[in-house]
C-alpha cells in the first residue's frame, strides 16, 4: 500500500540517528514503553526488514501490528525526523495494510461497526447530535431553527463535541460567538455524520470517503462555501486528508475555530465584547492542530487579547509539546497506555502556577480534564472557545453542570 501512496522509500531513508526516540516532543509511545519498536525508527526497521525478507512474517507482523496502531499519531517523529518521513500517513497506509490482511485489532472491527451502523464515534442516536444538547443552550429555539437551513457558512460540529459533556460546552461556546457577531450559519444536526477521522487514521480509506461523500453532498445542497470546526482532528481530515489519503477535492474553505476566533479579534469585532477575567491559564498545543497542521499562534492570540487573564507557556510547547494521549485512535483500543501518557503532560501541567489548562481540542480537553484530577491535581481544563465565551460574557447551564462553577 506505501507503494499506492508514492511512499514505498520511506522504510529505507531512515538514516537510525534516534531522534525521533529523544527529542523534546517526541515519541510518548517510546517514551513510556522503551521498546524501539515504537518509535519511528524502530517501525522503519521492522518494515525494512520485512519488505527484505530478512524476518519472518510471523515473528514480525504481530509486533509491528501492535507498535502500528500502539501509536498516538501525535507528530512527533515527523517533526524531529531529520530524513521528513511523513510518518501520520505512513502509519495510516501501514494500519491499511493490516486490515487488507485481516489483521486488524478487534477493538477497531467493533469501532467500525458502531460508526457504520450509528454514523457517529460515540454509537449515539443521530437525532441527539444537536437535540442531546441543546437544552443547555440559553436560545434553544434559536438554535435549533439554524439546523439544515441554508446558509454559506457552515459549523460543522464533530463527534466528541455534539456527544461529550466537557467538549459539547465548546460548541455551546462557539454557536454563542457567532450569534453575537451576527454570522450566518448552518449545522447539518442528524445529516452530520462522523468526518471519517478514526477510519482514515486506522487505514479503512474506502468506509471514510463513503462517510466523507455523505456530508460534501449534505453541506452542498445547503449552498455551503465555509465551514468552521472547533476540532482540529476534523479540521485535518477536511482541509488536507480527504485530498491527500482519499483523493477527494472540495472546493469548500475550511476554517479552524481558534483561526475563526482570532480573525474576530483582529477585525476588531470582538474587542466591545471582551471584559476581565482574572485567571491563570496555560495553553496545550493539541497533536492535530500544532505538529500535524501548523497553527500555534491563532489560539495565543485568542489569550493575549482577553484582559486580565495571565497567561504562561507549558515547558514543553508549539512543535515540543508533550502529546496528551488521546490521539490516534488509541483510545479506543487501550486506554490504560493512554493514561500512562497523560500521565508525562500532567507533570508537564504541574510544572506551571496556572489554574486551568486551555486547549483547543474536544478530545485533549476531554481526556486532560479526566487525568488531572486522577494525578491529584487541582488544575481543570476548558477549551478556548469556553474562555472566549466567557470573557464576552456569556454563561449557560451546561458549563455549570460539568465545571460545577
Ligand atoms: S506519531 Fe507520535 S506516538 Fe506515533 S510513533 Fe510518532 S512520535 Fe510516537
Ligand atoms: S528521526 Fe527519522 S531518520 Fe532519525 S531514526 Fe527517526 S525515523 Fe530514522
Amino acid at each position: 500500500m506505501l507503494e499506492e501512496f508514492g511512499l514505498q522509500d520511506m522504510p529505507f531513508i531512515c538514516a537510525q540517528c534516534s531522534f525521533c526516540q529523544v527529542g523534546h516532543g517526541a515519541c510518548p509511545t517510546y517514551k513510556v514503553t522503551r521498546r524501539d519498536s515504537y518509535s519511528g525508527k524502530g517501525k522503519m526497521l521492522i518494515a525494512r526488514a520485512l519488505i527484505q525478507g530478512r524476518i519472518s512474517r510471523d515473528d514480525a507482523l504481530e509486533g509491528l501490528r501492535d507498535a502500528v496502531f500502539g501509536c498516538t499519531l501525535c507528530g512527533g517523529c515527523e517533526e524531529v525526523c531529520q530524513v521528513d518521513i511523513p510518518f501520520v500517513k505512513v502509519y495510516e497506509i501501514l494500519r491499511g495494510e493490516f486490515l487488507k490482511r485481516d489483521l486488524w485489532p478487534e477493538q477497531l472491527k467493533m469501532m467500525k461497526n458502531v460508526l457504520i451502523k450509528s454514523k457517529n464515534v460515540q454509537g449515539q442516536p443521530q437525532m441527539d447530535r444537536v437535540e442531546g444538547w441543546s437544552y443547555w443552550h440559553p436560545d434553544e429555539d434559536g438554535l435549533l431553527e439554524k439546523v439544515g437551513k441554508p446558509a454559506e457558512t457552515a459549523f460543522y460540529v464533530g463527534c466528541a463535541s455534539s456527544y461529550r459533556g466537557v467538549a459539547i460546552q465548546a460548541t455551546i461556546a462557539t454557536t454563542l460567538i457567532m450569534d453575537k457577531i451576527g454570522e450566518d450559519f448552518t449545522l447539518l444536526g442528524e445529516e452530520e455524520w462522523c468526518c471519517g477521522a478514526p477510519l482514515i487514521m486506522t487505514g479503512d480509506f474506502d468506509t471514510a470517503r463513503e462517510f466523507a461523500q455523505h456530508n460534501i453532498e449534505e453541506f452542498k445542497k445547503l449552498g455551503v462555501k465555509r465551514i468552521i470546526t472547533n476540532c482540529p482532528g476534523c479540521y485535518k481530515i477536511w482541509h488536507h486528508e480527504y485530498k491527500e489519503m482519499l483523493g477527494i477535492d472540495h472546493d469548500f474553505e475550511i476554517v479552524y475555530g481558534p483561526v475563526y476566533f482570532a480573525q474576530l479579534i483582529e477585525e476588531g469585532r470582538l474587542k466591545e465584547h471582551l471584559k476581565e477575567l482574572d485567571i491563570k491559564v496555560t495553553f496545550h498545543d493539541g497533536c492535530d492542530a500544532g505538529r500535524n497542521s501548523g497553527i500555534y499562534e491563532e489560539p495565543r492570540i485568542v489569550l493575549e487579547n482577553i484582559p486580565g487573564l495571565h497567561f504562561e507557556e507549558l515547558p514543553h510547547n508549539r512543535e515540543n509539546s508533550y502529546c496528551c494521549g488521546s490521539g490516534g485512535v488509541l483510545r479506543a483500543q487501550d486506554e490504560d497506555f493512554c493514561l500512562r501518557i497523560n500521565e508525562l503532560k500532567v507533570q508537564d501541567i504541574e510544572r506551571t502556577d496556572a489554574d486551568w489548562v486551555i486547549s483547543a481540542c474536544p478530545s485533549c480537553v476531554d481526556f486532560i480534564n479526566e487525568g488531572l484530577p486522577e494525578a491529584g491535581s487541582q488544575k481543570r481544563s476548558k477549551d478556548l472557545a469556553v474562555i472566549l465565551a466567557e470573557a464576552m460574557g456569556f454563561t449557560w447551564d451546561g458549563l455549570d453542570e460539568v465545571y460545577g462553577q
